[in-house]
């Protein structure tokens, strides 16, 4: 039966992509993968570990991998973009744009070869905090398993270099983008989410003070195969940072930035309070929140940590951040709600719990979607045969966004034999 079907497609390779595509293939469906980037895996991959059992992101990926790969069933395009969908369940049609890779991954590159190109960019999966070559591997975990080419950066003397130096037919520097055609049964959004621009936040004081930067980078700093290799050193001087300012609702829950919650950032700062307190002995933490929101068994990790005396929660919302030139030290404004005093407590580092935008504010596809005021796809008006996963919905975390892929997968099924 569900060979006639036609494939399912799915727009994101995160973790809803990811997951939607394995539990649809594995019940016999073929599945189209599509994702934006050189590889699979989106934001969880950036994380150090994650919650609530505190692994690396390596875990759960290197099982999808594996089940992707042994899955005819699957195709992934990366570097690819879906640029339109018409038609209707069961018999939709779509375009997909591929980006060029450069590298056809046979023969595989050799290390010697790259080090010895000179050209280089700024790693976008370290959030510019170190540099790559020109032409590199986007991460060590990275599938496809193959290098990527930033062609904009490579120098002519570096192409010249490839063209000589490169195996034959490893690197094709002619390589064009392709437009693919296919058919699908059915849609799965699965785009994720990006964090909130804190650029924004002139106040709290990034990109004003070195020395504050945000949760993602965070996660990259304690990253072992981060810019830093896992220690957590001030941007300003590369000295470690030992007394660490976390604020909380970082433009959430607020009418001039994002007005929601993003439900994660309260766990995300409270896991990245223990990657401080377990890399640096005599590391202090405090905390400026509104509420804390650790609910159900993730309260648990909450209790954990207001039993460390290293660690102090402060219930305020931090109104400015400046720093201190010699010291590039930060010094806080904040009153503290419960004792009702204004407090200027000096850090060498802040971090910002910035929250979640979804990616569905920059591409709007399908077109026949209804999206909430806040950019994502509204969960009440479904499509027959278009479904949403994960933070394309609403900001979630991995578990509540494993279960929407499954979610989504079946219904991808079941709507092309008459349910929905
Ligand atoms: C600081 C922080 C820490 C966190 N830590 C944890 C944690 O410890 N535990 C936990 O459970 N959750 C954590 N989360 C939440 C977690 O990141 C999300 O639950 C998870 O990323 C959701 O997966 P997703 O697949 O929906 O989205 P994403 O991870 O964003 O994946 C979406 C994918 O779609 C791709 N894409 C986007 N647009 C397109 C397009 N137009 N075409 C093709 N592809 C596209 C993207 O490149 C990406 O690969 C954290 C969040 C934050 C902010």
């Amino acid at each position: 039966m569900s060979m006639n079907a036609r494939p399912i497609l799915i727009i994101g390779g995160g973790v809803a992509g990811m997951t939607a595509a394995v539990e649809a293939a594995e019940v016999g469906h073929r599945v189209i993968l599509v994702e934006k980037e050189a590889y699979l895996g989106g934001r969880v991959m950036r994380t150090h570990r994650y919650f609530p059992k505190m692994c690396p992101p390596a875990c759960g990926f290197e099982i999808n991998v594996r089940r992707i790969r042994q899955n005819p069933r699957i195709v992934v395009h990366t570097l690819a973009t879906v640029e339109e969908v018409k038609g209707h369940v069961g018999n939709f049609e779509v375009r997909i744009r591929i980006r060029p890779r450069y590298v056809t991954g046979r023969p595989t590159l050799d290390n010697d070869l790259l080090e010895r190109l000179t050209s280089e960019r700024d790693n976008d999966f370290n959030l510019g905090m170190d540099r790559t070559k020109a032409l590199y591997y986007p991460h060590e975990m990275a599938y496809p398993p193959l290098h990527v080419l930033d062609r904009d950066a490579l120098s002519d003397t570096d192409a010249a270099l490839l063209t000589e130096a490169a195996p034959e037919g490893a690197v094709d520097l002619e390589m064009t983008e392709e437009i693919l055609t296919v058919k699908a049964g059915a849609v799965v959004v699965a785009t994720g989410w990006k964090p909130y621009d804190a650029a924004n936040l002139d106040h709290l004081g990034f990109g004003r003070c070195r020395n504050v930067i945000t949760n993602v980078m965070m996660e990259r700093l304690a990253a072992g195969n981060g810019p830093t290799a896992g220690a957590i050193l001030r941007p300003s001087d590369g000295k470690p940072a030992r007394n660490v300012a976390f604020v909380q609702c970082a433009g959430s829950r607020d009418e001039n930035h994002l007005p929601y919650c993003s439900s994660v950032c309260c766990m995300g700062s409270l896991k990245q309070v223990r990657y401080l307190r377990e890399k640096t002995d005599d590391a202090r933490a405090s905390v400026f929140y509104i509420d804390i929101r650790t609910v159900g068994r993730l309260e648990k990790f909450y209790q954990d940590m207001l039993a460390d005396e290293q660690v102090e929660f402060i219930k305020g919302k931090v109104a400015l951040i400046e720093e201190d030139t010699g010291s590039n030290d930060l010094i806080l404004d904040v009153e503290d709600t419960l004792s009702r005093q204004t407090l200027h407590p000096r850090f060498d580092l802040v971090v910002l719990a910035t929250g979640m935008v979804p990616n569905t504010v920059d591409t709007k596809f399908p077109d026949e979607l209804v999206y909430d005021e806040y950019g994502f796809i509204d969960e009440s008006t479904e499509i027959p045969g278009i479904y949403a996963a994960g933070c394309a919905r609403h900001p979630c975390d991995v578990a509540r966004t494993t279960k929407e892929a499954m979610a989504a997968a079946l219904r991808s099924i079941q709507c092309q034999y008459g349910g929905d």
